[in-house]
């Protein structure tokens, strides 16, 4: 049996186990996991307290060493991973191998980032003993961690946003312990990666409590996790009842806490005119593309598509679902997933005006956790009357919404909730006679797309994988990119201390040579 990394040991072997499941099979696998105890999250919270002032003090190079160490582990381990996580989740080999190039592709950017150091965001401001009336003090400031990181791993993020994913990579690199909460659906994955996260910390000697990873359910391990007085910060990615659940959790205790939740999000697309026979076939494979990638479980997945009514619309409608028909049923990441969508169809279905016009059954097809993929169909009057038409539904499947006037079109850009990204689709000229309809939406998403599909975040420093709330708990927030690691890093200001004393960030000679900001 398994249990818990609590540290550089192992945790308690409890009573209460569970397995994975394969979703292509409809079986559970035949490891064991021990839920992680009340002590054991105890000492991973205490371990985690000890390090962090050893980790706040590390330099950008030794930061680095241990991202590229753990980034070269995790390839080293790559046929162990594709085999664990292909029984686990049901994704493909091609999809595990580009998915652990991502997670160590960070693990380096983030290397490269605290190598260079410029992130600290250094401010100068020198003293003027003469100054009048007051002499102005010499203040000097700069980003430093914000301690104990608590993250859970994502369903539909095995590695990129599981034990040293984005969240991890980020919360190491501004100098911040890490426990990990690991999900139900992968625990073996989260194992294998846990097991080289210590290696590599042993391997660059950083202080035991630099890294913990829990086994357990939310609602019991991932409670007490976040409601220890030792965490400092959360990084979360998932459904908007659990990230709302914990942002609650941290907000009632004695010391309020971020959270960094990243939850729902229809990632709405938005259709200007209407378009020529090539080019409607064009968009329609590309939605079909984008909508049914890892069988919908993007969190980039565009659910909604407002589009012109009329002739146009209805010969895309027929076209996108006749393309949505040839597409098989796949294997979800776990039953739970799967449940959620059918459900989220069944309610999407209920709605006044909404009309089916594919759904493949879903678990009729065969053994497992497979999911058939759906497209419905309603209009801008009906979208409009009813909320329940702007709930996520994760999956392979799509809404199309036909508008009447432009009117029409912005009365539904009004009505959207947060999203993480809003797509247009038009001619360049569009832009401008649409201008307002533009600006409402910047102030609905992180990133709005021209002419391109949401899915396939670029990991680098300008992406922003945030958005007003619901799609995240913190709209000032990306979770992809480099911009990821000031969720875990609070700005400390020196007043009046000696040159010598300084941080080399805010020397005044500048050893360090980083780009800063001096008055
Ligand atoms: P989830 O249910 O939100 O779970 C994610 C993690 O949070 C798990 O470790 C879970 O613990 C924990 N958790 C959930 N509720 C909690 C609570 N009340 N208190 C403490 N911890 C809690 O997400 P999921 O399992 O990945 O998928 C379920 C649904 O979430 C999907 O069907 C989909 O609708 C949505 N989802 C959305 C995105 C997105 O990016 N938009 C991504 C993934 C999933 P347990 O181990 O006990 O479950």
């Amino acid at each position: 049996m398994e249990s818990s990394i609590i540290g550089y040991s192992r945790g308690d072997l409890s009573a209460k186990t569970f397995q994975a499941f394969n979703p292509r099979t409809g079986k559970n696998l035949s490891a064991n996991y021990a839920h992680a105890s009340e002590d054991d999250v105890s000492r991973a919270c205490d371990l985690a307290k000890n390090s962090a002032l050893e980790l706040a003090q590390l330099d950008g190079k030794s930061k680095g060493i241990f991202l590229r160490t753990l980034a070269s582990g995790i390839e080293e381990i790559i046929d162990d991973l594709v085999v664990t996580m292909m029984a686990e989740t049901g994704l493909p080999e091609p999809r595990v191998r580009a998915e652990a190039g991502r997670t160590s592709g960070q693990l380096r950017m983030f290397a490269e980032l605290v190598e260079e150091g410029s992130w600290v965001d250094a401010r100068i401001d020198l003293g003027q003993a003469d100054r009048q009336p007051l002499p102005k003090p010499d203040l000097r400031s700069m980003l430093r961690p914000i301690g104990p990181v608590a993250v859970f791993c994502a369903s539909n993020f095995p590695l990129a946003f599981s034990v040293a994913g984005g969240d991890s990579a980020s919360a190491w690199a501004a100098g911040c312990p890490v426990l990990v909460k690991a999900h139900h659906a992968h625990p073996g994955t989260a194992l294998l990666i846990g097991q080289k996260v210590v290696e590599s910390l042993k391997a660059c000697n950083w202080p035991e409590g630099s890294f913990s990873l829990l086994f357990g359910d939310g609602r019991t391990i991932g409670k007490s996790l976040v409601e220890h007085p030792a965490i400092k910060a959360v990084g979360f990615t998932g459904s908007r009842t659990g990230g709302r659940a914990l942002f609650d959790l941290a907000s009632k205790r004695r010391e309020p806490i971020p959270v960094f939740a990243e939850m729902s999000s229809i990632n709405p697309i938005f259709v200007f005119s209407g378009m020529s026979t090539e080019q409607t076939e064009e968009f329609a494979s590309g939605l079909l593309g984008s909508a049914t990638l890892g069988v919908g479980q993007f969190c980039t997945n565009p659910g909604v598509v407002f589009h012109p009514g009329g002739e146009w619309g209805d010969h895309f409608a027929k076209l996108y679902s006749r393309m949505m028909q040839e597409i098989s049923a796949s294997p979800m990441l776990h039953d739970g997933i799967l449940s959620a969508y059918e459900n989220g169809l069944n309610s999407l279905s209920s709605c006044e005006g909404v009309k089916s016009l594919h759904r493949a059954s879903s678990k009729e097809i065969v053994e497992g956790s497979f999911a058939g993929t759906c497209v419905m169909q309603t209009n801008a009057r009906d979208f409009l009357a009813d909320e329940a038409m702007m709930e996520e539904v994760f999956g392979p499947s799509t809404l199309l919404v036909s508008y009447e006037s432009q009117e029409e079109m912005q009365k539904l850009a009004k009505v959207l909730e947060g999203q993480l990204t809003v797509s247009l689709f038009g001619k360049d000229i569009d832009l401008k006679k649409y201008g307002e309809l533009v600006a409402i939406l910047e102030t609905k998403a992180g990133r709005l797309l021209f002419n391109q599909f949401p899915t396939g975040v670029e990991v680098c420093p300008s992406i922003v994988h945030g958005g007003p709330y619901p799609s995240t708990s913190d709209s000032r927030s990306t979770s992809v990119g480099t911009g990821a690691i000031f969720r875990f890093s609070r700005p400390v200001c020196f007043q009046g201390f000696p040159n010598d004393w300084l941080p080399d960030e805010l020397k005044d000679e500048n050893p360090l040579a980083l780009r800063r900001s001096e008055g």
